[in-house]
């Protein structure tokens, strides 16, 4: 069985494409083969995982856009057990496009179960808006996994970002699910931080991971060598707190 899982939140920088690139990394590394779905036009996930997006036949655009064979637009990565479905910079223009398009919020749902069945794990790194291509990862989703960066506005935005998801599950997902919220960027020496935690756990009682992702220079250095940061310093905090995050999401679907 496959679980899809779409990283979002409408705010940028909160950590949703180190989480969607090392969290897909840790699962494959765990021995689920997994698929990363880039859908955000700056490629950053793309790139984290190596792959140059200027010489790309295909991306997720010609899946969404031309109706592209979506097993031809997937790349292997020089990582175990991980594939990629990259993104491009058309997609910029996707959004107006993918407004024509009949049934437009299924578009990657109906793209994505040609593959499914071989994946144990399909994690979509979302755009940071909640424009069409949001709603086609959150239709296509069977969770969203809602990375919250530890900082003095955290929760603000998120009210938007639930009504997403409960609009999307109320027309088109009546399974959609909260796979957890993601703290990111935890810095322990700052009491500002703890406040956050303690905000964000009474806003999403029961939702919280118990996994905290800390604030490394590691994590934000790996994307410029194009290596999940398991394979750039596989014993640094940030590699260790992405394999735990990974054994928490293997221990809620396969226990
Ligand atoms: P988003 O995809 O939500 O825009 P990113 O994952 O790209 O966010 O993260 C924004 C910036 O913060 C990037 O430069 C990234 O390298 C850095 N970053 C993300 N998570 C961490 C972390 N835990 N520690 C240090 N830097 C981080
Ligand atoms: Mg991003």
């Amino acid at each position: 069985m496959c679980r899809v899982i779409a990283v979002s939140n409408q705010k940028g920088g909160v950590g949703k494409t180190t989480t969607a690139v090392n969290l897909a990394a840790a699962l494959g590394a765990a021995g689920r083969k997994t698929l990363l779905v880039d859908t955000d036009p700056q490629g950053n996930s793309s790139s984290g995982v190596g792959v140059d997006r200027r010489k790309l036949s295909q991306s997720v655009y010609d899946v969404l856009i031309r109706d592209a064979e979506i097993q031809k637009a997937i790349l292997a990565t020089a990582f175990n057990h991980l594939d990629l479905l990259p993104s491009s910079l058309d997609l910029a223009g996707a959004e107006i496009e993918l407004a024509e398009k009949p049934h437009r919020e299924s578009v990657l749902k109906r793209a994505l179960v040609q593959v499914k069945d071989q994946y144990a794990y399909i994690l979509i790194d979302c755009p940071p808006s909640l424009g069409f291509i949001t709603t086609n990862a959150l239709t296509a989703a069977d969770s969203v996994l809602i990375p919250i960066q530890c900082e003095f506005y955290a929760l603000e935005g998120l009210s938007q970002l639930m009504n997403s998801v409960r609009r999307v599950k109320r027309q088109y997902n009546g399974a959609l699910d909260i796979e957890g919220v993601l703290l990111t960027m935890y810095d322990g020496r700052l009491n500002l931080t703890q406040q956050v935690v303690d905000e964000v756990k009474k806003y999403f009682k029961g939702k919280v991971f118990g996994t905290v992702i800390p604030r490394t220079v590691r994590l934000s250095e790996a994307p410029s060598f194009g290596q999940p940061i398991q394979y750039f310093d596989r014993s640094c905090k940030g590699a260790e707190a992405y394999n735990a995050l990974a054994a928490e999401i293997i221990q809620n679907h396969e226990s």
